[in-house]
């Protein structure tokens, strides 16, 4: 059967009592039993998530250091998101590249911090719309595979996921269509191919941009689309069983 992810972002959203009302819902829901689920949350969830999960779902924190630790205040190290319960952390979300200004060299050390430690990156890359309309979709999701992904090892993509999520559709209720989508996934199969062989083109792609029940299964259909990250529809608990479920549906018919 086909491998499906299905993330939640959940952004600054959540107090622990949310989080683990949110689990608890998520867990007993019979129609997402088959795809891979995921939440990625605040740092001061993902101990209550790890806890209440109870292995069901993968504990994914936002952001980290590239540094092993030291005095950086307000930071949180790849060791203490470890130790906080988290297996995976977004890296390079169209948030932190754009409100926080992170750059492809900072994500590439992220990345590389990651992977040493044990924490597996999603790794996200996206185009803005002037870019779109500019004709250099390619050209951005290029240069953000290349930079931010130089030095994975040979050894090491079956550890990561990359997530295709175009900054015009982020937020805005606007989606890529399933065509569109599926095109920027193929094309950036294609660049992971050329950076690292057939290891490589096996990373999972997500897409992500205002994805919701309506439109999940569309996209999920896609050859090249293996799972969705939702930011808004992901934080009540019945809209993203409902995107889980649409992902679990079109494992039967692939
Ligand atoms: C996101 O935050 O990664 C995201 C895709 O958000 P939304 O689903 O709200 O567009």
């Amino acid at each position: 059967m086909r491998e499906l992810w299905i993330a939640g972002n959940w952004k600054m959203y959540k107090t622990r009592a949310e989080a683990r009302a949110w689990v608890a819902a998520l867990i007993e829901h019979p129609q997402a039993a088959t795809v891979h689920l995921m939440a990625f949350a605040s740092a001061t969830l993902l101990a209550t998530v790890e806890e209440t999960a109870k292995g069901r779902i993968w504990v994914g924190a936002q952001n980290l250091h590239p540094g092993r630790e030291g005095a950086f205040t307000g930071e949180l190290s790849a060791r203490q998101l470890l130790d906080a319960g988290a297996t995976a952390v977004l890296i390079g979300h169209s948030e932190r590249r754009h409100l926080f200004h992170e750059d492809d060299e900072l994500l590439q050390k992220k990345v590389r911090t990651a992977l040493d430690s044990g924490l597996r990156p999603m790794y996200c890359i996206g185009e803005t719309l002037a870019e779109r309309q500019g004709g250099r979709t390619e050209e951005v999701l290029d240069r953000q595979l290349t930079r931010g992904l130089a030095g994975v090892g040979a050894e090491e993509w079956s550890r990561l996921w990359v997530a295709y999520e175009p900054v015009w559709a982020i937020g805005t209720g606007e989606t890529a269509t399933p065509a569109m989508a599926q095109a920027a996934h193929r094309f950036t199969r294609d660049r992971l191919q050329a950076l690292g062989g057939e290891a490589a083109a096996r990373v999972p792609i997500l897409y992500g941009g205002s994805v919701k029940p309506e439109n999940a299964g569309e996209l999920l259909s896609q050859p090249d689309i293996e799972g969705v990250l939702v930011g808004g529809a992901s934080l009540e608990a019945g809209s993203f069983a409902a995107i889980a479920a649409a992902g679990a549906e079109r494992q039967k018919t692939s």
